[in-house]
């Protein structure tokens, strides 16, 4: 299929690969010159911007762009998408933004007869490259089911989550709790070492007992617990923190908006603003630990 890509990042740029890799035809954009003809390079047709994309022949068009001021812009700005593109083209957003703009866009794109699906990921860049995202995806049954088999392409679990805005709904939830379960298993593996306990047998009883969870038992913040972590090695790799913080805003705001309270994501998002702020933004979401320790380092 002759498929459309707009965002050419860190997630954007592997997943548009495993797209040609799949045999798609891609048209592609992104405000860097040097992403697209990186991509150009790989056997994609370079536009130079989203609306030669729209004018391209693709019959889906996927964006990966940073936050929802982006896909806004790139969406419903003066000569974006739903201005130029023809109506039945499918439209994916998988950016991660707060669920009312997604549904905002989406409506939008219905007026203009165009469908639409916010398919916003889970896996990271590692998932992006190894085409092993799960994808979480909000819209009509039918145009999911027109999408699964080209983001089949570049993920391995996909899930329906209902109408428009829900794969956003749960990419939010999934987070918050992340977040949160993060720092609980920082605190708890923190306390128990400064009380004297070897982190590993710690662990280890933590995992077979109801504390378990998987920042605990898979991704374990304090070093020395598990080999092949980011805690392993110096929390380099991973989920950046000031991602974490933007998926912690999302789930506050989106609360904000429905009047439901968020007291521990609240506290998590501080905790991440703190982190953030002492120049931890590129490590790993579970460095959180080190606000446990005086010096900054467990
Ligand atoms: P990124 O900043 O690396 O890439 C975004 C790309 O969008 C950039 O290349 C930028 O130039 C491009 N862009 C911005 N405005 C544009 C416009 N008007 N027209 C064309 N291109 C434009 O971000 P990323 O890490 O690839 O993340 C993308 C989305 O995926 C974000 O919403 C992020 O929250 C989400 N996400 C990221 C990860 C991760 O580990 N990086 C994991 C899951 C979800």
């Amino acid at each position: 299929m002759h498929i459309g890509f707009i965002g050419l990042g860190n997630m954007g740029a592997p997943m548009a690969r495993n797209l040609l890799k799949a045999g798609h035809r891609l048209s592609a954009c992104d405000l860097s010159a040097a992403a697209v003809a990186a991509l150009a390079e790989a056997g994609a047709s370079a536009c130079d911007s989203p609306a030669a994309v729209a004018h391209s022949e693709a019959k889906l068009i996927v964006t990966m762009l940073p936050a929802a001021a982006h896909v806004k812009a790139v969406y419903l700005g003066e000569g974006g998408l739903l201005e130029q593109v023809r109506p039945g083209v499918l439209l994916i957003d998988s950016s991660t933004i707060d669920p009312l703009s997604a549904r905002e866009v989406a409506a939008a794109a219905r007026a203009h007869g165009n469908p639409m699906l916010d398919a916003p990921v889970s896996g990271g860049t590692a998932g992006a490259a190894a085409g092993s995202l799960t994808f979480m995806v909000g819209g009509a049954a039918e145009d999911f089911e027109r999408a699964r088999p080209i983001l089949a392409a570049m993920g391995k679990n996909i899930v329906h989550c209902g109408d428009a805005g829900n794969g956003q709904v749960a990419k939010v939830a999934n987070n918050l709790l992340l977040g949160i379960s993060m720092i609980g298993a920082a605190e708890a593996m923190s306390l128990g070492v400064a009380l004297g306990m070897d982190a590993r047998v710690l662990a280890g009883v933590i995992n077979s007992s109801s504390g378990r969870c998987w920042s605990s038992d898979t991704y374990n913040p304090f070093p020395g617990v598990l080999d092949d972590v980011p805690a392993a090695r110096g929390y380099s790799g991973g989920f950046r923190c000031d991602l974490m913080l933007k998926d912690l805003g999302l789930a506050s705001e989106a609360a904000r908006q429905v009047g439901q309270p968020v007291i521990l994501g609240a506290l998590a998002q501080q905790l991440y603003q703190t982190f953030v702020g002492q120049g931890h933004e590129a490590l790993d979401f579970s460095a959180i630990i080190r606000l446990y320790n005086k010096d900054n380092h467990p």
